[in-house]
């Protein structure tokens, strides 16, 4: 078993080394790509600035059956079955098909952590030449090489706002509790976009996002927490794709932000970055294993990532879409919607995008599982 060491100021030494897979960023989707590997006998590193869960860099929601078929949900702090929408002239109470939690991000990333053998070291990656990763403690290379460093994409073509298809996202943490997972729709906070109010047991995560990356989301995020009697502390926010990118480039695989997985709409992009990952760890295993090459790897998984560009598009459409619709029609409209046939359909549909029995699937023709290119994309 590998010895994992982190390192800090003059114990970052130099490092270099070549490796079977290299995963640069250990979160969400870095650490899923990780997991997938465990077994194999690779040498696999998986390098991130940061020490493992030492960042959160979310709410930190995601559907409770995934986090329990991932092995996590050790990490879950509260589970609801309801979603409260809120406009400026009416409030609706929905009853989910399934069940969204809030979860701890240090917990939830040592726990996905442990399901991997990877090396693991602290370094800052600044780019790479071929498959050689340039990073502050020196260089990198292995054969394949995973971009799992969010929206940046840093060893891509990079993503710059405002002009990027990205949204902005902020929130604060303040001590606290609720029974209810809340939503915004309202102009009041954000022209295009929404406010939202994450409890997890003991912290609130209270938040606004703008679909518009000019939108400056600083002075309503704490609107939204004193409106809430909430205190505005803890900040946590960031740039979130909404456009889905290509998923492989010049010979590097990218997943979860890095390949813009993130779900326009809702800026769902966990257990889309647990899906994307899975998919390409399937991939890469197949590699280190014999059963597959690099360049039909990096064909497979590209066709599956860009599979799902229909439903990303749709969903984009809608992100759209929904600002434009005046404050006194959404109240009816959101209302309307509310009919528990409309809801199960709407969220099991929503849900279906990445789906948690994804996790489970077998291979049935090849290391993608059940769901080869052909059929996801039907
Ligand atoms: C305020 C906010 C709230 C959100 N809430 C939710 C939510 O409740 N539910 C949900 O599903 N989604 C939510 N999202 C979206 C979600 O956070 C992202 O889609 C998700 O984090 C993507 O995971 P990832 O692993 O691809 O990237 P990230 O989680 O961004 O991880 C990237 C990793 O790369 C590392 N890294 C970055 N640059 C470098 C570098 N140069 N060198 C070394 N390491 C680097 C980082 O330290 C980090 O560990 C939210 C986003 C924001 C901004």
């Amino acid at each position: 078993m590998p010895t994992r060491r982190t390192k800090r100021g003059a114990e970052r030494t130099p490092l270099s080394g070549d490796y079977d897979v290299l995963i640069c960023g250990a979160s969400f989707a870095g650490l899923t790509v990780a997991r997938e590997l465990a077994g194999s006998g690779a040498r696999v590193m998986v390098v991130d600035r940061y020490e493992v869960g030492e960042r959160q860099t979310s709410a930190c929601a995601a559907p409770t059956e995934w986090l329990e078929n991932m092995g996590l949900e050790g990490s879950m702090r509260q589970t609801f079955e309801e979603l409260v929408i809120h406009t400026p002239f009416a409030t609706s109470r929905y009853r989910l098909p399934w069940t969204f939690s809030t979860f701890d991000y240090r917990t939830l990333c040592e726990l996905l952590d442990e399901q991997n053998e990877a090396e693991f070291e602290t370094a800052k990656v600044n780019g790479r030449t071929g498959n050689v990763v340039h990073t502050d403690r020196g260089d990198l290379s292995a054969p394949l090489v995973v971009d799992a460093l969010g929206w940046r994409r840093v060893l891509g073509s990079g993503y710059q706002p405002p002009d990027a298809p990205l949204s902005r996202g902020l929130e604060v943490h303040p001590g606290g509790s609720s029974d209810d997972l809340e939503i915004w729709i309202d102009r009041r906070y954000v022209p295009a976009g929404y406010g939202w109010s994450f409890p997890a047991r003991d912290e609130v995560r209270v938040g606004v996002g703008s679909f518009d990356p000019r939108f400056h989301v600083k002075d309503t995020t704490v609107l939204l927490a004193q409106d809430l009697q909430r205190d505005a502390v803890r900040y946590q926010g960031n740039w979130i794709p909404h456009k889905l990118r290509e998923a492989t480039e010049d010979g590097i695989f990218f997943v979860g932000d890095s390949a813009g997985h993130c779900l326009p709409l809702t800026a769902e992009g966990i257990r889309t970055a647990f899906y994307f990952g899975l998919a390409l760890g399937r991939e890469l295993r197949a590699v280190v294993d014999g059963r597959s090459t690099r360049a039909h790897a990096m064909a497979q998984y590209h066709a599956f990532s860009a599979a799902h560009e229909r439903k990303f598009r749709w969903m984009l459409r809608t992100q759209k879409a929904v600002p434009r619709v005046p404050p006194r029609l959404l109240a009816p409209a959101i209302r309307a919607m509310g009919t528990r046939r409309f809801v199960d359909w709407s969220f099991n549909h929503y849900l279906a995008i990445a789906p948690p029995s994804f996790v489970t699937a077998r291979p049935a023709r090849g290391p993608l599982g059940e769901r080869a290119p052909a059929r996801a994309a039907a």
